[in-house]
């Protein structure tokens, strides 16, 4: 996510001892709970959102699977979702690099079902130390990818895709046009059944229905499946977060993961997490799934830029109220943000 940054502020060195992961918080806020973060005052939501956040109780990730396999073919016991959303899993042990990526025998990717049509696929540390996570969503007659992750020079990623969806038509959108979310293009281009999106507003909003950028939505019917999609451009001009009304999942880009958020435009990220905020207070949300993890599991530790080791790593998933966090968090910040970062237990805010 930091591409095409440079470091500036290397987080806490090392690696810290093993730690259990933190409840899932998803649990206990409920869009009643969002809305009245919106409705309360900023200078009380700080009190409020540590009341929400202390309720809960649930780890979703109490017990992991072996981490490395190229393809995790088992589907544990789906996590509970609001309302009636369809369920998934997230119980996996990603893949985190290693001391030594010489001996390491990890795969190029890690693929684990959420769900029979929401596949979530991460990249080798070891070749890329992004390690982006890229997610592939099934409709009955359109399958959508998001991202082509950091590597190029590689055909892995689309034939594990094919693998997956079989010749079914693709789309292949991007978060946002940095290029570790768009180096693995040039292998989808000119590939039969797949269509890959431009990186530039005009194509995103053409393909989403996007009428007005950025406040307006969009969305695209992939069969039977409906995604919202917003634009939230702050981090990065064509930044879009895109909503799966089937299962709840929001997925975030790096406008909002476990990990440093930079920000490019402060202004228009604020107002880009107040849209999001805004829709999550009146959407079920399962799970907030961003494209990288770099926090450690211990709270407000991240690890230092380029890391390619990360034994202790904080889960992927992060919940309605981290949304809602960030939001109370950029509103109290306010119009000048200093150059300093803001640590909170699960990201980092940064402004360039
Ligand atoms: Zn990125």
């Amino acid at each position: 996510m930091k591409y095409p940054y440079q470091p500036r502020k290397p987080g806490p060195a090392g690696e810290v001892p093993p730690h259990p992961y933190e409840p899932n918080r998803a649990k206990c806020f409920t869009p009643r709970a969002a809305r009245m973060m919106l409705v309360c005052p900023p200078m009380l939501r700080p009190a409020l959102l540590a009341l929400l956040v202390g309720c809960s109780g649930t780890a979703s990730d109490g017990t992991t699977d072996a981490p490395g396999s190229a393809r995790d073919a088992s589907i544990g016991s789906p996590d509970a979702a609001p309302g009636s959303l369809q369920g998934g899993s997230l119980t996996v042990s990603w893949m985190h690099g290693a001391q030594n990526c010489g001996a390491s025998t990890d795969p190029e990717l890690q693929v684990h079902a959420y769900n029979p049509t929401v596949h979530i696929i991460r990249q080798n540390k070891c070749r890329t130390f992004e390690a982006p996570f890229i997610y592939v969503i099934e409709g009955s007659t359109t399958a959508l990818m998001i991202d082509s992750g950091a590597t190029n020079n590689t055909t892995t990623l689309r034939d594990t895709v094919r693998g997956l969806i079989g010749g079914k038509p693709l789309i292949v959108a991007h978060s946002h046009a940095h290029g570790d979310h768009v180096a693995g293009d040039a292998s989808f281009l000119g590939q039969a059944n797949t269509t890959v999106v431009a990186r530039m507003q005009p194509a995103i909003q053409s393909k989403f229905g996007i009428s007005m950028w950025p406040t307006s939505p969009g969305s695209i019917d992939l069969g039977g499946r409906v995604l919202d999609v917003l634009a939230i451009p702050g981090h990065e001009a064509q930044h879009i977060a895109i909503y799966d009304r089937k299962t709840g999942l929001l997925f975030t880009g790096d406008t909002l993961y476990p990990g440093l958020l930079f920000i490019n435009d402060w202004a228009t990220y604020r107002g880009s997490v107040a849209r999001l905020a805004q829709f999550v207070a009146t959407h079920p949300i399962a799970h907030v799934l961003g494209a990288h993890v770099e926090m450690t599991a211990t709270p407000k530790q991240v690890y230092p830029y380029g890391t390619v080791f990360q034994p202790n790593e904080h889960v992927l998933q992060l919940s309605a109220a981290h949304v809602m966090e960030l939001d109370a968090a950029l509103t109290a910040i306010g119009a000048n943000p200093g150059t300093g970062s803001f640590p909170h237990d699960d990201f980092v805010i940064d402004p360039q």
